[in-house]
């Protein structure tokens, strides 16, 4: 589907689909009235907590469900193992991070790591586990990342962002009634256009618990990513050094356009701030204005 314009999406619903117009009805939520349901998605059973783990923590502290959903089984992230047997130490993996993030769920589904394309099934997989949530918010990978996994993972949540809404599609789970909102994560790749935030959260209060998260991803952290970047022999043995030089390695310097962000929710304070994460609108689903988002996110 082409990028529509709202007035243009209100036209397709009214003309060819006769959906009530409390669909797309521009009604708020408000985190005091309801938990929030929230749903991030990521290709690898890593790559949630890399991107959101901090904010999710802070969701889930607040009393909102928080599930990361996983597309692939991460079985071919490994320098020496493989398989079913690695995906099986990345499941148990996901679900002692999920433990330590407190978050309602983390799911994994069952598509082979570094082979995913946006197909129809996975669509459909992606759809049925949206729906499944009753998601308020989506959060996923731009479409522009140098992986075809993450980058598919895009696309895939991208289709699926009108058709949760969409009865006669994947009939089997009932549609949602109301479009939730898509975001995406944070990236640094500069083109077709650089990452522009919509809303920042501060992880100076989580830190730690972020790289809690981190640290259960064992197979990740301290053997396969230090392992592509040539630095396997850095990497301390000893548990406490080795989730020190995790929070070191994983420390990013802020960017002008996260801290201008920032600022907006947090004012002078903002210029402290070590750690942030930092989310994008997508113009498909429901778009809060700025007011609308701040309130969703916590602080
Ligand atoms: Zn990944």
């Amino acid at each position: 589907m082409e990028t529509m314009t709202r007035p243009e999406l209100f036209r397709l619903m009214f003309c060819c689909m006769s959906i009530p117009v409390l669909l797309t009805a521009q009604s708020t939520i408000s985190p005091s009235d309801a938990k929030l349901r929230i749903i991030a998605i990521g290709a690898h059973p890593d790559d949630c907590d890399i991107k959101f783990a901090g904010t999710a923590a802070k969701f889930a502290k607040a009393g909102h469900l928080v599930k990361f959903l996983s597309v692939t089984n991460g079985d071919a992230g490994h320098q020496t193992q493989r398989g079913v047997e690695l995906a099986q130490r990345r499941r148990a993996e996901t679900q002692e991070s999920a433990r330590r993030l407190g978050i309602a769920e983390y799911e994994v589904l069952n598509n082979h790591d570094g082979m995913l394309t946006p197909s129809l099934e996975v669509r459909e997989q992606i759809i049925r586990a949206i729906r499944q949530w009753k998601a308020d918010f989506v959060i996923a990978p731009r479409t522009n990342d140098y992986h075809p996994d993450h980058r598919y993972t895009g696309v895939l949540v991208q289709d699926a962002a009108y058709m949760v809404v969409v009865p006669n599609v994947v009939p089997g789970v009932p549609a949602l009634r109301r479009n939730p909102v898509f975001m995406y994560y944070e990236d640094n790749f500069q083109e077709p256009t650089p990452f522009r935030p919509d809303v920042a959260v501060s992880l100076d209060d989580v830190w730690d618990l972020k790289i809690s998260a981190l640290d259960a991803q064992v197979s990740q952290m301290y053997e396969w990513l230090p392992w592509v970047d040539g630095r396997l022999a850095d990497v301390p043995t000893d548990p406490a050094a080795r989730r020190q030089w995790l929070s070191k390695t994983r420390s990013r310097p802020i960017s002008p356009a996260v801290r201008a962000a920032l600022e907006k929710r947090y004012g002078a304070d903002a210029a402290q701030i070590q750690h942030a994460e930092a989310f994008k609108l997508c113009e498909y689903g429901r778009r809060p204005d700025g007011e609308e988002l701040d309130r969703f996110f916590p602080r």
